[in-house]
């Protein structure tokens, strides 16, 4: 890959990605060249939602684990990216709040990360560090405006324009979880009512499948067979499945999700007028049974000079998005 217009303009070297997660399912640490192929990665997943000096202290080992002297015989690490699942103010580097975790807000985590390893350091939401991940190395290479919609636990979105992530005034932009699409509909994390995520996120799915099944013994059964027996369990994508095979109330689930997911992207696309809507996280795992029925449906709700050349597309990181985005933000402008 050549790298013509950096300000570095650097030929050696390595950069640092790191993922956080509030849940503390997701704490990863990479080191990669500047090409961005990982050299070097470790995985310290958590069962139990960690306290602020939990995760870093857990981070801090993984550090010194991947930037051992022996990993680093072609120069030293230039830049590190971190991409984190809460709400970031990238203009003063700090975390505004990891949802699900607690002790996070205002966290001044750029300067924490610089002190500790005594180089620059970028912060940015997960499903903005995501979309730059595809747009630079995965499914939407050179794409122009690319909206990633993150399915997992809750709901993120990443806006990226021209290259550059689009962040807003305050850094909020593309947190399409809280858009209102239906009046009164189900509680959100976040305390609203009916918002997206209450119902096209992947723990709002399966928990729409366990609540409606209680009445209906086929589906509890068929629940049953697809997660043996460990009903609470169930994920999003065998929803889907359910659903294909002819299950009623799986149907009904997804046809909630397709409804209200395609308001929500119908909407933006009448705004931003996106090239390609890419979809990540648990919910994406679903492929074509997510995605063929809310091209449909975009199509159907937005003005055709708006959609027709739209692509939705599954992301090609997958579950490696968000640590990839943490790369790739560190190589920005390198
Ligand atoms: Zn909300």
């Amino acid at each position: 890959m050549q790298r013509t217009t950096g300000k570095l303009l650097a030929t050696q070297g390595y950069v640092l990605g790191i993922e956080i997660s509030g849940s503390g399912a997701r704490q990863s640490v990479a080191l990669a060249d500047l090409n961005g192929t990982i050299l070097h990665r470790v995985r310290r997943p958590l069962e139990y939602i960690p306290d602020t000096s939990t995760v870093l202290n857990l981070l801090d080992d993984m550090l010194s684990e991947v930037t051992h002297p022996e990993q680093l015989h072609d120069g030293r690490i230039l830049r590190v990216g971190v991409a984190v699942g809460g709400l970031v103010d990238v203009t003063h580097g700090t975390v505004r709040t990891l949802y699900h975790a607690h002790g996070w807000d205002n966290f001044p985590l750029q300067e924490h990360f610089e002190q500790r390893l005594d180089v620059p350091c970028i912060i940015d939401n997960n499903a903005n560090a995501a979309a730059l991940a595809e747009v630079a190395h995965g499914i939407a290479v050179g794409e122009r405006v690319a909206l990633y919609v993150g399915l997992g636990r809750g709901i993120g979105g990443g806006l990226v324009v021209n290259g550059k992530i689009y962040h807003g005034m305050t850094c909020t932009a593309g947190e399409i979880g809280h858009m209102l699409v239906k009046e009164n509909g189900p509680k959100c994390s976040c305390g609203g009512y009916g918002h997206l995520e209450a119902i096209a996120s992947a723990q709002a799915i399966s928990r729409a499948m366990i609540g409606l099944s209680v009445e209906y013994p086929e589906t509890e059964e068929a629940i049953r067979r697809v997660t043996g027996s460990r009903a609470e369990r169930i994920t999003a994508e065998q929803v889907f499945r359910l659903a294909a095979e002819g299950d009623k109330i799986a149907q009904r689930v997804v046809d909630e999700v397709n409804t209200y997911l395609g308001i929500a992207l119908a909407n933006i696309v009448q705004l931003i007028n996106p090239g390609v809507i890419i979809l990540g996280g648990q919910v994406a795992q679903a492929g074509e049974l997510l995605i063929q029925p809310l091209q449909a449906r975009v199509r159907d709700l937005c003005l055709p000079a708006a959609s027709k050349d739209l692509l939705i597309v599954q992301s090609s990181l997958g579950a490696e998005a968000n640590i990839v985005g943490a790369l790739t933000l560190a190589l920005q402008d390198i």
